[in-house]
């Protein structure tokens, strides 16, 4: 029986006409908001389109077979044709067309595109960590060693691979690039075979690539996002997610480790979703903890010290003239050049982050996260770099673009504004005049930087 409904009070004063109306306070229990807040997330052009990646794994996995197969054949085939002649070109010889595809498209658009929409690449694209999965499935399965979790190997690898691609002229040479790129893959095929299950063992630990592309994709705009306290209370834990890179995907916090592969998508009642973030949220967002040296050597040493000397030992007249000034031996010896300019460049630019921490004195900002502010110069200046030898071939097809120097200006001033405007942000939680001294000393690997790629381009 329904309880009757209570007569009204006599006694209260009656209810004014001017009086405003107060809703009642209504309990809204803690998970009924974390759904709320899902729901909320799920409904985004973003989020469907991750949605519609974890529905569509076999077109992703169809994908990558095809570009497993074009990535055979661009890298076998032409390491047995003859060298091009005169008349040849890009549109009608396979192996400048694969020269040019390989270190004129796909090396500056991958690190490009890692700065915009984070790890797609690798989640969707890889023929390498599509092999390497692949095998996994089907190899030995063993546990993964310690030797293999160290996480300096990227840094090493990265390192060893820029100098030595350069010794044998990788981007010249059909056979070099099969040595480099073809060894590279024959590697993430005997780590799949050998460790993991299903899993991207090479990937995670080994990959040279690695290192560089977990940095980029800190500030790419877009990520898959996990609420945590909606993964915590999900009740449908049974349905595991095979995440291939080996991440713990309810404390995922960061785009670094995540291949953007889609597979956790929705996930976990909707915990799950591919969103947007401004590109400085993640830097910002850091603590020290969550920063390790190896990154900042990476990104110091490998990125704006080894890679930079890299690209212009050759190109630049200026640094030809210095190369002559510091050492005749250094001439006949060009690797030498790429490890000690480098060491030089990467070492100049570590003395000025770490003096600029000492200067601001804030335990909580470490050098090695203060120096993640370089991230957006730094990727700027690999693809600049990266993207000169795809101007190379454009020129010798006579396609050169009329708008070469705006966009390369336009693509420095960005960089270098974003590191600036990153350096602010995390050295300025207050006002004090050492932190002014420590912002003008983090500002000069910006300005060194942008002066090497600006006479690089304009001073020649
Ligand atoms: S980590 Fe390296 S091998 Fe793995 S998917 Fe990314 S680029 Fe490919
Ligand atoms: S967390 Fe793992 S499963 Fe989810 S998108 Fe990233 S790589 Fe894929």
């Amino acid at each position: 029986m329904l309880p009757a409904t209570p007569a009204p009070d006599a006694s209260a004063p009656p209810a004014s006409v001017h009086a405003p109306s107060v809703q009642p306070l209504r309990f809204i229990p803690r998970d009924a908001l974390v759904q709320q807040r899902v729901q909320a997330s799920r409904t985004t052009w973003l989020a469907r389109i991750g949605q519609a990646m974890q529905r569509h794994k076999r077109v992703i996995l169809t994908v990558q077979w095809l570009v497993v197969l074009a990535y055979l054949a661009l890298l076998i085939i032409p390491a047995f044709m003859p060298i091009p002649n005169e008349s040849a070109h890009l549109y009608n010889n396979l192996r400048l067309f694969a020269q040019f595809l390989f270190w004129g498209v796909w090396w500056p658009f991958v690190m490009l595109s890692m700065m915009l929409v984070g790890r797609v690449w690798c989640g969707v694209f890889c023929p390498e960590g599509a092999m390497t999965e692949w095998i996994s499935l089907r190899g030995l399965g063993l546990p993964i060693p310690r030797w293999i979790r160290w996480s300096g190997w990227t840094f090493i690898a990265f390192v060893c691979t820029t100098v030595y691609g350069q010794l044998v002229s990788v981007y010249e040479y059909p056979q070099a690039a099969l040595l480099v790129l073809g060894g590279s893959s024959v590697a993430a095929l005997v780590v799949g075979y050998l460790y993991g299950r299903g899993k991207r063992v090479w990937c995670r630990y080994l990959c040279p690539a690695n290192g560089v592309f977990a940095l980029l994709a800190k500030i790419a705009p877009v990520h898959f996002a996990v609420d945590q306290a909606a993964w915590k209370s999900s009740h449908t834990r049974s349905h595991a997610v095979n995440c291939a890179p080996l991440i713990n995907i309810g404390h995922m916090k960061s785009a670094s480790a995540c291949h953007s592969c889609g597979r956790c998508a929705d996930q976990h009642d909707g915990a799950v979703q591919l969103a947007g973030r401004t590109p400085a949220s993640e830097i910002l967002s850091l603590h020290n903890k969550d920063v390790s040296s190896e990154q900042a050597y990476t990104l110091t040493f490998g990125m704006l010290g080894i890679a930079t000397a890299a690209f212009l030992w050759s190109s630049s007249k200026w640094l030809v003239t210095l190369k002559t000034t510091l050492a005749n031996w250094l001439i006949e010896h060009d690797h030498m050049y790429i490890l000690i300019g480098g060491a030089l460049l990467g070492g100049s630019i570590l003395l000025c982050i770490r003096l600029a921490k000492l200067t601001i004195g804030d335990v909580n900002l470490s050098w090695q996260r203060l120096a993640l502010g370089l991230i957006p110069v730094a990727g700027m200046g690999i693809f600049l770099g990266l993207s000169m030898l795809t101007l190379t071939h454009l020129k010798a097809e006579g396609w050169l673009p009329t708008w070469l120097a705006q966009a390369r200006i336009a693509l420095l001033v960005l960089g270098g504004s974003f590191s600036a405007y990153l350096g602010l942000r995390l050295i300025f939680t207050q006002f004090s005049a050492r932190r002014v001294l420590g912002y003008v000393l983090y500002l000069l690997p910006v300005a060194l930087t942008l002066t090497i790629w600006y006479r690089t381009f304009f001073v020649r």
